[in-house]
This record gives C-alpha cells, structure tokens and sequence, in this order.
C-alpha cells in the first residue's frame, strides 16, 4: 500500500534521512564526549500530505499501521509518538503545523542498533522543513529530533544519532563533538569497509540498562566535581572513585581517547585494535554486553581479513560492526554467520 493507497490523494513532499553506525565511541554522547558513527545505505522516507479533517493520520508500511490522532489530543505511546513529537517541537517554536497525512516507509532495520528512531525522526523533520518552508539547517533538525524522542517518545537519548542522521553519508565517519557539536567529515581507514551483523538477541534491557549507566555517569562526574565525564582525560584521576563508578567513567574516558586517536588518521589495523579495545571495555568495565554478544563478537574478531570488532548501539543485544578488509565483508559476512548461526541464535547481515 502506498500514500495515495491509504489517504486517496497524492502527497505534498517526500523526504528521507539514513540510518546510522557508530565505529567508535559507545555511551559517550550523554557523558558530553565524542562519537565516530556513519550512516548506513538503509534509509527511512516519509510522505507528508494536508489532512482533509481536524486529525493527523500516521502510516508506517512496515507496521501496517495506522494512527489517527486530533491535532489537540495527546498520541498515544507507539510509532506515532517520534512522529508526533516532530510536529509538536515545532509547535513549541510557535510554528503552525497543520493537521497531516503521513506515510512512513524504511529499509533501517528497527530496534538493532542501527538509529531507525533518529532516521524517522530527522526525515520527518525535513518533510516539514519543506513543506512549510521552515529556515532550519541540519544541526537544528538533528536538535529539534533529540527533543521529540526526549519528550514524546520518553527516551533520554543523547545527540549522537540525530546528527548523524542529518549530517553524516556513507563515505565518511562523522567526527562529532558532543558537547559543542564541533564536526568534521573523516575518511574511512584505507583499505577498509563495515561490516554490521544483527545478533538476533533483542535489547530487551536496553532501556533500563541506558538509564541507570547514565545516573552512574552522572554520579562519577558529581564525584569528581566535572560538568560531564569528558572533561576528563587521564585515568589517573578517577583512582578514588568507588569500585563501580570507577569502571562506569573508566569506559568514558579511555572511549573519548579512543574516538580522538582515530580522528588523527590511522592504519585500519590500528582502528580495529581500537574497535576491540572498545568491545572489552564495554563488557569489562560498563557491563552492557552479553554472551551472545561477545560470542558473535569473538568470532568475527578471529576470521581473518576482519581487523576489528565490536557490539554497537546501546548493547544488550542488537548489532555488531566490524572494520574489514575492502571489498571481503560480504563474504565473511557469510563465513562468520555460518558459525554463528551453529549456536542457538540466528544472526543476519545489515551492512552491506
Ligand atoms: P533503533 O533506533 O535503534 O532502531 P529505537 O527503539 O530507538 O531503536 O527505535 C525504534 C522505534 O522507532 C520503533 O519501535 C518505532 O516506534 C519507531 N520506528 C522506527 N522506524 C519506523 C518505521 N519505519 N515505522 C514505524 N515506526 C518506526
Ligand atoms: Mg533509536
């Protein structure tokens, strides 16, 4: 079914944004620090036409959903909510949005990892940019998602994804600074390329695993009288910090030195030490692997042409990226899924 399928009328714009990959620097963008994601070939677009009544209608095509909703009642909680939150931020900018038909259809994989929330959001954003000709430029859609996911749709995100989705392509890693939002376009290590594996494993912990990291981030930095976690860079200076609290900002900070090394350009043998080190520290230090996770993790870290490896997103299940040689992920995509899929869960290939 599409748009003019389900609302019998043509739409007004389309719009799209990508999904994304982070390489390095995991938990870091609530803690003020750096991020060096990607976005990813799978993309979500939406269709934005005028309502004919006093409600807003939401589809999404991989739902097979629709939502209807008076532009003066609360949504309820569902897709429609990122959708939703993107016409009501806007709204608390003083912009009038009128009552729309939307139609939302995506190849970003939802709930893996890979930002399907930051995509829709960003690409919602920008089918209203357009239709009512707002004078937004891409830092401010990226800012105006984070505020609809925070405040529709209750999750306590940080800035990462939404940049990344507005700003990045998939020829380069986006260095961000997350505190001044200082960016810049990096090249890909050369002679490499991504590789992204879904677990199979849901996150069904994610969220409170996400939040109670983030208290014990904030606690750290209390502690240690810092604004944010970022402002520290020496390991030295957490020594006094409980047992816990010292493994939670160690994580933090040797991220934030990892995601600033590979900014300076390095070998993709040293970007794939990089991606393990990364994997180590967020299941030594922040707790947010899990078995199968590191299993899927191990088995890609041993095949060779694969220089690292690592679980991306949040943790507690979803995907896993890895930095191969160019031109080989596809086949050892192939090689590293056959182990995998031995054991009882059923991994899938993402990227590429
Ligand atoms: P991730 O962003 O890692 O994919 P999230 O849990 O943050 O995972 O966001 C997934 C949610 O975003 C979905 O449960 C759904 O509510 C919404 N969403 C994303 N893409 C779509 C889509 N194409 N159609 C409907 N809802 C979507
Ligand atoms: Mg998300």
């Amino acid at each position: 079914m599409d748009f003019q399928q389900i609302f019998n009328a043509a739409p007004k714009v389309e719009a799209s944004a990508p999904g994304r990959v982070n390489l390095l620097g995991e938990h870091t963008d609530y803690n003020d620090g750096f991020v060096l994601p990607t976005a990813i070939p799978q993309k979500t677009t939406v269709y934005l036409g005028l309502s004919p009544d006093d409600q807003h209608h939401f589809y999404s095509q991989e739902l097979e959903e629709q939502i209807d909703v008076k532009t003066s009642d609360p949504v309820p909680e569902s897709f429609a909510s990122y959708i939703f939150g993107c016409i009501g931020v806007l709204e608390k900018q003083g912009i009038t949005v009128p009552p729309l038909n939307v139609y939302v259809t995506s190849s970003v994989p939802m709930g893996s990892g890979l930002s399907s929330s930051a995509a829709l959001e960003v690409a919602m954003l920008r089918g209203l940019r357009s239709l009512l000709q707002l004078d937004l430029d891409d830092v401010r859609i990226a800012q105006l998602g984070q505020e609809a996911e925070r405040q529709y749709a209750g999750v306590q995100c940080g800035i990462m994804d939404q940049m990344a989705s507005s700003l990045a392509d998939t020829n380069h890693l986006l260095f961000l600074d997350t505190r001044t939002l200082d960016r810049e376009l990096l090249p890909f290590p050369s002679g490499a390329e991504i590789l992204v594996i879904d677990s199979g494993i849901p996150r069904t912990l994610a969220g409170s695993g996400y939040n109670q990291r983030r208290e014990e981030c904030e606690e750290a930095a209390k502690q240690l009288g810092v604004g944010a976690l970022r402002d520290i860079s020496d390991v030295e200076a957490i020594a006094h910090l409980p047992e816990l609290l010292k493994r939670r900002s160690r994580h933090v900070i040797t991220e934030d030195n990892r995601v600033l090394e590979a900014r300076k350009g390095v070998s993709a043998e040293r970007f794939g030490e990089l991606m393990n080190d990364s994997h180590a520290s967020l299941r030594d230090d922040y707790e947010v692997s899990i078995a199968g996770l590191d299993h899927l993790v191990e088995i890609l870290q041993k095949t060779p042409g694969v220089f690292g490896a690592r679980l991306t997103g949040a943790g507690f299940g979803g995907a896993c990226v890895a930095l191969t040689v160019a031109g080989k992920a596809k086949a050892i995509a192939q090689q590293v899924l056959e182990q995998y899929n031995r054991a009882e869960q059923i991994g899938r290939v993402l990227v590429p």
